[in-house]
């Protein structure tokens, strides 16, 4: 065991079989240990950094059916909702009063936000907010629109692989394809953008095996960000009677990719919080680096349902900044509210 962690922490790499031995093998001091060296090895490259990313749910509308998310087009339970440009602007102007600088554009696959209408989206917040990075998460859309967003000023695109194992992808994601997932993200690396992969922990048919191909697919792709979250199930989805991922299988998984892609931007993920009311500080205790407080209206916020009971959904933006805040301070980190790029992409911040 101690020869896997050294292996981990100084060759950042392991092979299949290892990670396997390694998972069936955790004991709780182990863990420790394992939390310890993944933020060590986060503080090498970030220092007590942690980022902030005002997060906009702009829409609800979703055209993809992923079984386990709430917004899958066949939860006619769903309230939908769109965001117009203006209000879009306005919860940014916030965040921006707010000192954030910045800001991720999230939504399901809602093609009535067809590519001029995003370019339009992108060039106004880089007018208006012109030192704030600008993240895209929109799904999967062609070569021509991450281009022409690319153009309009993205920096940054968060589209999780999901699962990296083509089995269990397909069995998660009916009418997708695997090979287009996996082409978007390939895409969005060589045009330029700051990339996020990442998966949910804990989904149904899920195993160490695939938890292992995860893991070497983000060694092996070297994303610029990671998220991986617990998996919760939404009772209206398919996957309603699942028992979901837990907190403590999920900072395995956090400090595991810290240690194979160690200079990584990790969300401490809002399903983190939503599982454990310290879950996000647990999640920066075991290498993430990222928070992602909510700027989408309070009168929206609910109808943004991946799961239920989500946290956050009464609370205004400046009560979620001082709270974040907080809880970062009392971790031992400061909060940065910079642009907060990719250490490789240093010129920008
Ligand atoms: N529609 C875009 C996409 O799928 O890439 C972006 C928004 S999507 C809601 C963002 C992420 O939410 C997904 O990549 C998925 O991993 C996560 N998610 C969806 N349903 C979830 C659930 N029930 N529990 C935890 N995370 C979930
Ligand atoms: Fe749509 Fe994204 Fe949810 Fe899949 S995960 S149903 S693409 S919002």
């Amino acid at each position: 065991m101690d020869a896997l962690l050294s292996k981990l922490s100084e060759q950042h790499m392991l092979t299949a079989d290892e990670i396997i031995w390694f998972l069936r093998h955790l004991t709780p001091d182990l863990k420790k240990r394992l939390y310890l060296l993944a933020s060590e090895t986060c503080k090498q490259y970030y220092a007590e950094s942690v980022y902030s990313r005002g997060l906009i749910e702009f829409s609800n509308f979703c055209k993809q059916d992923c079984m386990y998310c709430g917004l899958r087009r066949s939860n006619s339970l769903a309230q939908r909702y769109r965001l117009t440009e203006e209000e879009i602007l306005e919860c940014a102007e916030e965040g921006y009063q707010l000192g954030y600088r910045s800001f991720v554009l999230q939504s399901g696959e809602d093609f009535r936000f067809t590519e001029q209408a995003m370019v339009s989206i992108v060039r106004n917040l880089k007018r208006l907010f012109p030192d704030s990075a600008v993240t895209l998460s929109v799904g999967e859309r062609s070569e021509a629109f991450y281009r022409a967003l690319y153009d309009a000023g993205a920096d940054r695109y968060l589209l999780r692989h999901e699962a990296a194992s083509r089995q269990l992808y397909e069995s998660l994601h009916p009418g997708m394809s695997y090979d287009n997932r996996m082409n978007c993200l390939r895409v969005l690396k060589e045009i330029g953008y700051q990339v996020g992969a990442g998966f949910m922990v804990g989904l149904p048919g899920q195993t160490y095996q695939h938890l292992a191909e995860d893991l070497l697919f983000l060694q092996e792709f070297h994303p610029e960000m990671i998220g991986i979250g617990p998996f919760i199930p939404h009772s209206a989805t398919p996957l309603k009677e699942a028992a979901g991922g837990t907190v403590e299988d999920t900072l395995v998984m956090i400090a595991m990719a810290r240690l194979m892609v160690p200079d990584a931007l990790m969300p401490a993920t809002t399903a983190m919080g939503t599982l454990d009311p310290v879950g996000r500080e647990k999640a920066i205790a075991a290498g993430a680096n990222v928070v992602m407080p909510i700027l989408s209206p309070l009168k929206v916020r609910r109808k943004y349902a991946l799961y239920e009971h989500k946290i956050c959904m009464g609370d205004d933006p400046a009560h979620c900044r001082s709270c974040i805040e907080m809880r970062i301070a009392v971790s031992g980190y400061k909060l940065e509210l910079s642009r907060g790029d990719h250490c490789n992409f240093p010129c920008l911040s």
